[in-house]
């Protein structure tokens, strides 16, 4: 969106040299650099006009590295989007739903994270279908767990039109893959090998798409219904700080809704961490009622946000359809996103 879809009107990051039409995009804002002529397109004059002498004394003045470690690297959770849309279809009970769950299981087994495999049969339209929620544990030395989810199955119901749910469950699969990287990289740091905060649990969940065409209750949120009975039972949810999801945000033209069943405090925490990025265009502009794998959680009083688009392509005409591809994913988008949700990790951490 930054520069492919801006509006007449729109705020103007200066210096933001990101170009969301390359596929591969650098993965971090540079300062001055060469391709400072697509900046600022908006540019009556004023930045636009500033002399390349003086881009480079600033240059010059901002070490490469500082603004490296700022920004979460959203063209490798790109590429990883790619790698496991590139599996295509993954409706439960079909074949690419193995390959994905084989993707997930074996890169957190080869990277030796703490896998946990949730598996369970869903009472389901068609009969009962065996589903898989992935948990990977990164231990923190506070006590309590901060969860960040997203669904990675794509719709049975869209079986047959070749449907890869790109940005529906693709990219925010890439995105929690990316964000998993930048976990073990802080605890790894450590003497102990432990998150200096909260300990971070991310959650891929089955099953959040109906099996038939309509959405009800009984028929949508398999996974997470599942697993939000399971640890009340068990107790773990005692010890859920926040449960934060991630779906469909990794859309080119990012417009991030308020959902009214989120939990306000939580969304206002969000909404905090965008604004430190100057990313607050991008979030809770309009406001919805959405039904997500926040429910089950919401419901039993965890404090939960759903970090959600749902306005995809022109009248959300790539929502649920073959159009639903990776051409229409932005690493920028999974910038934004990844940065937002590393500084919410940290302003929960403060509490
Ligand atoms: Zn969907």
């Amino acid at each position: 969106m930054p520069f492919s879809s801006w509006k007449p009107g729109a705020p103007c990051l200066a210096f933001e040299t990101w170009d969301t039409t390359n596929p591969n995009p650098p993965s971090r804002r540079v300062l001055g650099a060469p391709s400072l002529t697509r900046l600022c397109l908006c540019g009556k004059g004023g930045v636009a006009r500033i002399s390349t002498l003086l881009l480079a004394a600033l240059t010059l003045m901002i070490p490469a590295t500082a603004s490296a470690q700022q920004h979460f690297d959203g063209a490798k959770a790109f590429e990883y989007a790619r790698q496991f849309v590139a599996i295509g279809p993954r409706w439960p009970t079909g074949p690419g739903h193995a390959k994905a769950e084989d993707f997930i299981r074996n890169h957190f087994l080869r990277l030796h994270d703490q896998l946990q495999q949730d598996q369970f049969i869903a009472n389901t339209p068609i009969g009962p279908v065996p589903m898989c929620n992935f948990i990977v544990r990164f231990p923190g030395v506070k006590p309590g767990v901060i969860v960040l989810a997203t669904h990675y199955e794509t719709n049975y119901w869209l079986r047959n039109i070749n449907y890869v749910g790109a940005n529906d469950g693709g990219s925010t699969t890439g995105l929690l893959l990316g964000l998993a990287d930048r976990l073990r990289e802080q605890a790894a740091r450590s003497k102990d090998r432990k998150l200096d905060g909260y300990s971070v649990w991310l959650l891929f969940d089955d099953g959040e798409e109906s099996i038939n065409p309509t959405w009800t209750d009984s028929d949508s949120l398999y996974g997470t219904r599942h697993l939000a009975a399971k640890w009340a039972a068990d107790g773990t949810l005692r010890n859920i700080k926040a449960f934060i999801l991630a779906d469909m945000i990794g859309d080119k033209s990012l417009d991030i809704q308020h959902d009214s069943n989120s939990t306000p405090w939580l969304v206002s925490l969000v909404a905090q961490a965008a604004k430190k990025f100057g990313y607050q265009r991008y979030f809770f502009q309009t406001t919805e009622g959405i039904e997500d794998d926040h429910l089950p959680f919401v419901q039993r009083g965890v404090p939960s946000v759903d970090v959600i688009d749902m306005d995809y392509g022109p009248n959300d005409s790539y929502h649920h359809t073959a159009q639903d591809t990776m051409d229409k994913v932005g690493a920028y988008s999974l910038t934004v996103d990844g940065d937002v949700f590393m500084e919410t990790i940290r302003l929960l951490n403060q509490q």
